[in-house]
């Protein structure tokens, strides 16, 4: 089992990485973004996915370290990316943290990242609790010039409230209704997330498209950016930059001095 030692030796000897999925814009052209997804090099068990440390890391009270770095390796990568934003994802816990919003302050400027090009993902359960308290951290973060996506969209709680009291600037649908949109019920919650969405003012991205069935649909629903295998999987860094000279986003010799 991963113990609390383990983690912190892992963060010590820097087995940890980012990989980087592309959201492409609706029709599928360009890049807009990446979100970054963390993985363990360990050193016995091989490469681990988040589902089998993230967790942990949140019960030995380590997600807070595990994040810091990954909002700061992000920065550091990202900035090889003049236009492109950078979404990372932050945990609920994370995000309760009373020093979150210093924390994210004090990373990202000392990266010499623009916040403006920074978005951080967070999941529903992050804003149970006290309410107040985590749309001050909301707007504190917005103060910036972050974006705030919701993610998982329709997974958790799902409540109106949210959507009405935090200024939110994107919300990320999750894969099940993705997956399901042939058939009618998950067709229908698209179509009523999308407009409520717009109606709010708010950002829409289809998390998991695999297939043109499902970004034909996802784009004719009016969703503003799509992510999943269809366009990329997570990409080492390095591969990153290479998608962006291919799709003509990089200039050549500048990608490939950076790369
Ligand atoms: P998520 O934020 O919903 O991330 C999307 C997950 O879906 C990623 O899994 C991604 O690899 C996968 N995915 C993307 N496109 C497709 C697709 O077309 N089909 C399928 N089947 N899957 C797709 P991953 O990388 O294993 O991450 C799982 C979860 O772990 C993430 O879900 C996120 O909640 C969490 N996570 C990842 N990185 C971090 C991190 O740095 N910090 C924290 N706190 N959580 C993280
Ligand atoms: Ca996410
Ligand atoms: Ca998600």
């Amino acid at each position: 089992m991963i113990s609390r030692a383990e983690l912190g030796r892992g963060i010590a000897e820097d087995e940890f990485v980012l990989l980087y999925q592309p959201q492409m814009t609706a029709d599928g052209r360009t890049m807009a973004s990446v979100e970054a997804l963390i993985r363990w090099d360990h050193p016995t068990r091989g490469r681990l996915g988040p589902a089998t440390f993230v967790a942990k890391a949140e019960e030995c009270g380590m997600v807070d370290e595990l994040g810091r770095w990954a909002l700061a390796r992000a920065c550091a990568d990202a900035l090889s990316w003049p236009d492109l934003s950078v979404a990372v994802n932050i945990s609920a816990l994370q995000f309760r943290n009373p020093h979150f919003v210093d924390d994210v302050t004090a990373i990202v400027a000392a990266a010499g990242f623009p916040f403006s090009r920074l978005e951080l993902e967070i999941v529903e359960t992050a804003f149970i609790g006290d309410f107040d308290v985590a749309r001050r951290s909301v707007e504190a973060l917005r103060g910036l010039g972050i974006r705030i996506a919701l993610d998982d969209f329709g997974t958790g709680y799902s409540s109106l409230t949210y959507l009405r009291q935090l200024p939110l600037d994107k919300i990320k649908v999750d894969r099940s209704f993705v997956e399901g949109v042939s058939t009618v019920q998950s067709a229908s919650i698209v179509h009523a997330v999308v407009a409520l969405s717009r109606a709010l003012g708010l950002k829409v991205t289809a998390e998991g498209v695999e297939t043109t069935e499902q970004h034909d649909f996802l784009r004719a629903a009016g969703c503003h950016f799509m992510q999943g295998y269809l366009f990329s999987r997570p990409l080492p860094r390095e591969e990153v930059t290479i998608m962006l000279i291919a799709l003509g986003q990089l200039p050549d010799a500048l990608g490939a001095a950076k790369a």
